[in-house]
């Protein structure tokens, strides 16, 4: 589909939605929607953010007559009020054909037999994938979550070929079949993992293992579910399907959207989408948009891995940097350990990033700070002051540690 085409189905479902949405009718209340013609126009559309969703519960985001819907799927509240998203029978329909994609983008044929171990129900994860490989004519063992003894004894009786998970779960299935000694006879030749950023040692340990190749799938509940892009052999970034959504980078300080290439908080609108279409929607991730087409020649253009959420983002010396982009840096120079802490502060007006990471024993914590300075200049462009700690100094948590401690004014 070409930009125009694309961009003017965008503007007739904005045009829809507010007329047909209670949350779009307030929210576009005054706006010159009917007269919108161009892509700088949409622009100046506000966003619509998960609060929004929170605010319309249960269901003022339906855009169709009751009748219209057949199913509901929440997202996971795990703080405050759920998000309820409702489908009509064309929705669960066009998100089959994406996830149908998915598999055929990662290799899988009706001749795999695909273990899907997400949850099934109020979750998109698990129906999403049933209905895909449906679609595609593939086997479904859908074990759903848990019970690790039954997945591996269906695994190894029913020859299942493609594990749909986790990261971490995968991990799970690794290491039970590392332990019991089942490594001949699992048959696995592909996982399509999502919904985590992966750790890159988590990817090592389940590829030593399972030997097994693995694509990444991205989604989220108020866009249909996973399955809206995945990455494909080449593995160089997840193709997305821009016939059914609209994707835009933004600079989530500013709001301003980014030229393809740059990094930002990933923006999308479901412009096929019935009973909760969503325009501008701040997904809180972000990403990239990979300029260029990809080596495989699929026409679908291409996200990033997902580096991290917006919420955690650090605006220092005029740039944004992430955590993980620190993390990524101090992987690579070997002699650190994992754990690490970001300080801000400033003195006399100036901004100070200090980077506070572990060594393992036996290093040279003086040639470390220096590789640390260098690769950060060069990394993400400041200058920052490396402390390189002893293993142990930082404080660990039970809870999800913290990494950033801002002492700015
Ligand atoms: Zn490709």
């Amino acid at each position: 589909m070409n930009e125009l085409t694309i961009m003017s189905q965008c503007l007739a479902q904005v045009r829809h939605v507010a007329k047909a949405s209670p949350l779009y009718i307030k929210k576009y209340a005054g706006l010159p929607v009917e007269t919108m013609m161009t892509k700088e126009q949409f622009e100046t559309l506000p966003f619509t953010t998960k609060q929004d969703l929170r605010d319309s519960y249960p269901m003022g985001m339906q855009c169709v007559p009751n009748n219209k819907i057949v199913r509901v799927h929440s997202s996971s509240g795990t703080t405050g009020t759920p998000v309820i998203l409702p489908y009509s029978r064309q929705d669960l329909e066009d998100w089959a054909v994406m996830m149908e994609r998915c598999y055929q983008l990662a290799g899988v044929t009706d001749e795999d037999r695909i273990q899907i171990t997400p949850g099934f129900g109020l979750w998109t994860a698990g129906l999403g994938f049933q209905a895909g490989a449906e679609k595609l004519g593939a086997m479904v063992i859908p074990t759903g979550a848990g019970n690790t003894d039954r997945q591996l004894q269906l695994m190894r009786d029913l020859n299942a070929s493609v594990l749909i998970g986790t990261s971490s779960y995968g991990l799970v299935i690794a290491e039970e079949v590392d332990k019991r000694g089942l490594r001949d006879e699992i048959h696995l030749k592909r996982a399509i993992f999502g919904s985590e950023r992966w750790g890159d040692k988590i990817r090592e340990r389940i590829y030593e293992t399972l030997g097994i190749e693995f694509f990444d799938i991205y989604g989220l509940t108020e866009i249909y579910g996973p399955g809206i892009a995945i990455d494909c052999h080449e593995h160089t970034g997840m193709h997305y399907f821009n016939d059914y959504i609209y994707c835009e980078i933004i600079d989530p300080a500013t709001g301003k959207v980014l030229p393809d290439g740059e990094q930002g908080e990933l923006v999308i609108t479901t412009f096929r989408k019935e009973a909760a279409p969503l325009v501008r929607y701040r997904t809180r991730d972000i990403t990239r948009i990979i300029p260029g087409e990809c080596p495989c020649g699929s026409p679908f253009p291409r996200l990033d891995r997902i580096v991290g959420r917006s919420d955690d983002m650090i605006k220092i010396k005029g740039t944004n940097i992430y955590p993980s982009q620190v993390e990524e840096i101090l992987k690579s120079i070997p002699g650190f350990s994992s754990e690490y802490r970001i300080v801000l502060e400033n003195e006399e007006l100036r901004d100070r990033m200090i980077i506070q990471a572990e060594a393992m024993e036996g290093t040279d914590s003086e040639t470390l700070a220096e590789e640390l300075l260098r690769a950060c200049k060069s990394g993400i462009g400041i200058r920052v002051v490396p402390q390189v700690m002893k293993l142990g100094e930082l404080p660990r948590s039970e809870k999800k540690t913290k990494r950033v401690i801002d002492n700015r004014d």
